[in-house]
């Protein structure tokens, strides 16, 4: 590295060998040796240059299939592949790319194992960027390795799409299945996610939360990495599972129906109590309208989260404000106390005595008059025998669902940009899809 020109010789050749120590120690390229190396001050700070060189007498290989194939010809000038910084000073490989001519792809650029194609960061660049845009956003990323917020996003790009192509889709017993809601209005991504006690993943995310939505995912999960191979009807991975879990949403519970077919449906706890909650919420907005126009509306203020809450979560000035409400005789008050009252469903350990309890609760619902907890009732009723379920899976879902539920909110809430349904798939694939990743020599993150 030529750090000062004036420097003898010797001491510069000893520096570009200590580098050269320390790039053979974290890559691995068989075929190719490191050569001239040098500090490159165009701007105050420059850049690293690595030459790269072909090893005497190896072959290149083709970029397509692999196979070892006589060179055709090579470039004039150097391609130049962006490698991890040193120091925070960047670090180009410069290489003079080959064509080979292949028996099957005929005249073809080579393969190199430190990049593809056209892109221009290494693959070890990729990993490095992509691996600190799980921790920061992409934007901090961008910010904090000197590089655009599109390569960040590109390099995470292909680490998950790396990561989709090597993962592993057999053995999934359980699954969950999720919808959010992406920025306003009525968009709306299905996501299903594997919930087996040994692995809890990500393992698809589709437009929309239709039939067709969840459909797709059968089909991945049905077909991802066995191209061409024939599956017989009863061996297909979807008929593997034995527990599916979701809420009480039509186009879901169909397509369970139809393609799980060796599996029990169960209905979510935590979407069972975000029905409750809203019907709570619906009650207490009667209430609010009733108390105006009798000039009251003051005793329901400031009272949404308090009913939404769940108690141990309030802080004491709305512990406070609740035991006053309590004092009220007002439908919203009732209806929470039936919410709080319903809790005690999920503790039974005999499914009998939970029915019993069921049946009871709903009765009492019904003789409360209140016309949202009436239909919560009707809901729970259509779909008792599903949410018996729960009981014969041994509180399977429990918590596990709801957990990446609130990881995927703060994955999107932290504002990193995610415009397009494409990033978004991008960055939930990336934090919570526990995707396999090329091997490295090194880990530079
Ligand atoms: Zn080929």
């Amino acid at each position: 590295m030529d750090v000062c020109a004036k420097q003898p010789r010797s001491s510069y050749e000893s520096t570009e060998m200590q580098l050269k120590t320390i790039l053979n120690g974290t890559t691995n390229y068989k075929s190719f040796v490191f050569g001239k190396i040098w500090w490159e001050r165009d701007t105050p700070e420059g850049y690293i240059a690595v030459e790269i060189e072909p090893r005497k007498n190896s072959k290149a290989i083709c970029s397509e299939c692999g196979r070892l194939c006589p060179t055709y010809d090579t470039a004039q000038e150097p391609r130049e592949f962006e490698f991890v910084p040193l120091w925070m000073i960047p670090v180009y490989f410069l290489y003079k790319m080959r064509r080979v001519s292949c028996p099957e792809h005929g005249v073809i650029v080579e393969g190199v194992p430190w990049g593809d194609g056209k892109n221009t960061q290494t693959i070890e660049m990729r990993q490095f960027l992509a691996n600190w845009a799980r921790r920061l956003s992409w934007s901090e990323t961008a910010e904090c390795f000197r590089t655009t917020f599109g390569k960040v996003q590109r390099a995470v790009k292909w680490i998950v799409d790396w990561g989709l192509k090597h993962r592993d889709l057999e053995g999934v017993k359980s699954i969950g299945v999720d919808e959010v809601q992406i920025h306003k209005g009525q968009n709306y991504a299905t996501l299903v996610y594997q919930i087996d006690n040994e692995n809890k993943r990500l393992l698809d995310v589709e437009k929309d939360r239709s039939e067709e939505s969840l459909e797709k995912f059968f089909d991945k999960l049905d077909t991802e990495g066995l191209e061409g191979k024939e599956v017989k009807e009863e061996e297909k991975r979807s008929k593997k599972i034995e527990w599916a879990c979701s809420d009480m949403w039509k186009p879901y519970m169909n397509v369970i129906a139809k393609i799980c077919t060796n599996a029990l449906n169960i209905l979510d706890r935590f979407h069972v109590k975000g029905h409750l909650t809203k019907a709570v919420d619906e009650t207490r907005k009667e209430d609010v309208r009733k108390l105006k126009e009798e000039g009251r509306e003051e005793i329901l203020k400031k009272s949404k989260y308090i009913f939404l809450k769940n108690p141990e979560n309030l802080t004491c000035r709305q512990a406070e404000k609740l035991s006053e409400l309590l004092g009220y005789n007002l439908r919203v008050v009732r209806a929470y106390l039936m919410k709080e009252d319903f809790e005690r469903f999920w503790e039974y350990k005999s499914a009998y005595w939970a029915g019993r309890f069921l049946d009871d609760w709903c009765a009492r619902a019904m003789r409360s008059k209140i016309e949202p907890m009436k239909k919560f009732v009707q809901t729970i009723r259509d779909h008792r025998d599903l949410l018996m379920n729960w009981f014969a899976s041994q509180g399977l879902s429990s918590g596990v669902v709801e957990g990446f539920n609130n990881k995927v909110k703060l994955t999107t809430r932290k504002g990193y940009g995610f415009r397009t349904f494409e990033a978004l798939e991008t960055v939930l694939y990336h934090t919570l899809g526990k995707l396999p990743e090329p091997e490295s020599t090194h880990r530079f993150w």
